[in-house]
């Protein structure tokens, strides 16, 4: 059978790297913050391009932190794709913002930009555009939507890691950024972890103090942001650990010491991972011909890190059946859009609100995608494509 994703093949490559430096870590005794999460996090923020790299919990957080880090609450609202993973809605929700979707465009299956401008309130306070299935939404035609209008823009780059639009790194476009290391993402981790990108310095010093708890220095900032007061404004710690003094409400949500050390690793083989999954990627292209399926398009602008390969069919079910009888594995990302969540039924969208976002959900469908794909492999995979009829 060959799989949709496959997470062992890679680690096996590098497997004496990885095994050494999570020893490393494991016998450092030190497994909070520290040295291997300020040393990845300063490679990241190089690799993207951007100033600052922050690392969280996860990806979830990194949304979540990201969107109370430029101070979006209740009352705000949050514009974003009727498609994607359901963190994204989730995140703005959970700071108490209201999520309001904006379908997608047929071709790229990224975020409307044209539909964006009738979605913008007195109380839009941010986008977060989706570089879903790893391609990077049209961030020229958003940025020019919020410019003057004080409306944020957080990137969601958890399924884009690598990619890039217009020769800047997916990441780096926004007022923030958002990435997953979530194991099957480009770049992933052996565990839960994620990333926020930012050149805003008051936003780092937020994201800072928001993933302890609000605390120290960083917190005693935003806290004075916050509260408009001079920043010489003076705080006495006295002589306990300013960690201790809680300024405003965050979380526990760190980038994981052993995590950070098996990422360092990694990332320096992103690039030529990314590569090969676009050689598969090329091979798709040329090889699949059937009238019943249709390829994803690529704006010439984008490099895509092809986190998945979506195709269209017609009677997906039966598609995915047949796949699966000539021993070739399917996914669906995702089968139900971000409007017809049961969690959000409360803000009454109805079918057909969405159509494209509604299309995808039951027409998208993803083949086998990672970099450790073997030649044979690709060309069963291709086989079984054109046999469906
Ligand atoms: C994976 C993913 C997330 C969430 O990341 P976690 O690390 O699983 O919390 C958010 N947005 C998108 C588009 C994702 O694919």
């Amino acid at each position: 059978m060959i799989s949709v994703m496959n997470v062992q093949k890679q680690n096996n490559r590098i497997a004496e790297d990885l095994d050494s430096v999570v020893l490393e870590v494991l016998h450092s005794g030190k497994y909070i913050l520290g040295d291997s999460v300020s040393r990845f996090e300063r490679e990241f923020a190089e690799y993207c391009g951007v100033k600052y790299a922050i690392g969280v919990g996860n990806g979830t957080d990194a949304l979540v932190i990201a969107l109370k880090a430029l101070g979006i609450s209740e009352g705000d609202e949050v514009i974003t794709a009727g498609m994607s993973f359901f963190a994204t809605a989730e995140a703005i929700a959970s700071v108490g913002a209201t999520p309001v979707f904006v379908d997608c465009r047929k071709d790229t299956f990224l975020i409307d930009a044209e539909l964006i401008e009738e979605k913008i309130t007195s109380r839009t306070r941010a986008i977060i555009p989706v570089h879903l299935y790893g391609q990077c939404a049209d961030m020229d035609r958003i940025k020019n939507i919020c410019k003057n209008k004080n409306i944020k823009i957080i990137e969601d780059f958890a399924q884009a890691a690598g990619a890039s639009y217009k020769g800047q790194r997916a990441g780096s476009m926004g007022d923030v950024g958002c990435t997953s290391f979530f194991p099957t993402k480009n770049l992933g981790c052996a565990g839960d972890g994620g990333m926020i990108t930012t050149n805003d310095e008051a936003v780092y010093k937020n994201v800072l103090a928001l993933r302890v708890h609000g605390s120290g220095n960083n917190g005693l900032f935003m806290y004075r942001m916050n509260n408009k007061l001079p920043e010489d404004t003076v705080f006495d710690f006295g002589n306990y650990l300013p960690k201790y003094f809680n300024f405003v409400l965050g979380y526990n949500s760190r980038l994981d010491a052993m995590q950070a050390a098996i990422l360092s690793v990694k990332l320096k083989y992103l690039d030529e991972w990314n590569k090969r999954r676009t050689e598969i990627a090329k091979c798709y292209y040329e090889g699949i011909n059937n009238r019943k399926v249709s390829l994803p398009y690529v704006e010439e602008e984008n490099v895509h890190s092809y986190y998945v390969f979506p195709l269209i069919v017609e009677d997906r079910d039966k598609f995915r059946e047949f796949l699966l009888s000539q021993g070739v594995e399917t996914g669906v990302y995702f089968p139900v859009p971000l409007h017809l969540q049961k969690a959000f039924e409360s803000l009454n969208y109805k079918e057909g609100d969405l159509p494209v976002a509604e299309f995808m959900a039951s027409n998208v469908v993803v083949i086998p995608m990672y970099p450790e794909l073997e030649q044979s492999e690709i060309e069963k995979v291709i086989s079984a494509v054109n046999a469906y009829s």
